[in-house]
């Protein structure tokens, strides 16, 4: 999703000023040892879209030490054709975002009960593409952005539908994760607790990790459910104006908050990073969030967190 990108220049004045503030760091406010500048990223939260060259996010990439990029496509799936062209083993498309955004919109219950037959020719077609390997992932799937849409159309269904239901069975038989938009309201939260269980080999991956949602809630639902993972972009500390407030991890100088700090620690293994940049200057700034926030965590978990969970998750070869 794309909020409020005139805020772009705001976040990068704010990260200067960061910038200047942590050089000038207090003696005794040191971050663990190794530096996170060494490990790759894995950014579950890159979308490709139309007017983006492959050749010039692969430049990002590497200036930033980002191996593996990817999520849905802002369109249709094709657009993901140039940049797996370019970098097959670098770029993870996932399938199904604008398609399945664009049935619900248009249709409605019908498209999340399944009874539309354009959404069941287009499920047939899904699961052809994760069968022969073209997709890795399915989403970004918008069952609940009510708070959180920014420029695009509120939308709401249940997470525990017919048609997630469905997509959850394709994601634990072609291990492809499911990443779904939901913000944290406690009706979608009891839908997400009532699908998960029905394939515990299906992951699902809450894009942007509930935006608001406390720590101690995110801990009880994982430990409630090991298929649940929690993708991070936006609970970095980009500003966004008065209509939209996620609640960043960190706090001062971008120290994580200690009850997050304990929770990416304890749950290292459910933990992944994610951009979701306006563009690929805000892409460098946001990985520029990541490396702080690894550096303050224990190296293991700094590891899983960056790449290792995605290195299982999607079978990469690293
Ligand atoms: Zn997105
Ligand atoms: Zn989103």
């Amino acid at each position: 999703m794309k909020h409020l990108r005139c805020l772009g220049r705001l976040f990068f004045v704010s990260g200067v000023v960061l910038g200047i503030a942590l050089h000038s760091l207090p003696r005794g406010i040191a971050y663990a040892q190794p530096r996170s500048e060494a490990l790759p990223l894995a950014d579950l939260h890159f979308h490709a879209e139309r007017g983006l060259a492959p050749d010039a996010v692969l430049g990002a990439m590497d200036r930033a030490g980002v191996t593996w990029a990817g999520n849905g496509a802002k369109g249709p799936d094709g657009l993901w054709r140039p940049f797996v062209e370019a970098a097959p083993d670098r770029f993870l498309p996932f399938a199904g975002q604008g398609a399945i955004g664009a049935r619900i919109q248009a249709q409605g219950e019908a498209a999340w009960t399944l009874e539309s037959p354009e959404i069941i020719r287009y499920l047939e077609s899904l699961e052809q593409g994760l069968r022969d390997g073209r997709f890795r992932g399915i989403g970004e799937l918008f069952v609940n952005n009510q708070n959180s849409h920014g420029v695009f159309q509120s939308t709401r269904y249940p997470a525990d539908s017919p048609l997630m239901r469905r997509l959850l069975t394709l994601a634990a038989t072609y291990h492809a994760p499911l990443s779904v938009h939901m913000d944290s309201d406690p009706q979608s939260i009891e839908e997400l607790e009532r699908l998960l269980p029905i394939d515990r080999n299906g992951p699902v991956i809450w894009a942007h990790c509930g935006f608001w949602i406390e720590a101690d809630q995110v801990r009880r639902l994982m430990n409630r459910h090991s298929n649940l993972f929690c993708e991070l972009s936006h609970r970095d500390d980009r500003a966004y104006g008065p209509r939209f407030q996620p609640v960043a991890i960190t706090g001062f100088w971008r120290r994580l908050k200690p009850d997050w700090k304990a929770l990416l620690e304890h749950h290292s293994d459910r933990f992944l990073i994610g951009t979701d940049a306006d563009d690929l200057g805000q892409f460098r700034a946001i990985i520029g969030f990541y490396r702080k926030v690894l550096s303050q965590l224990a190296p293991d978990a700094a590891k899983r967190i960056a790449h290792g969970n995605a290195v299982r998750l999607f079978r990469l070869s690293q």
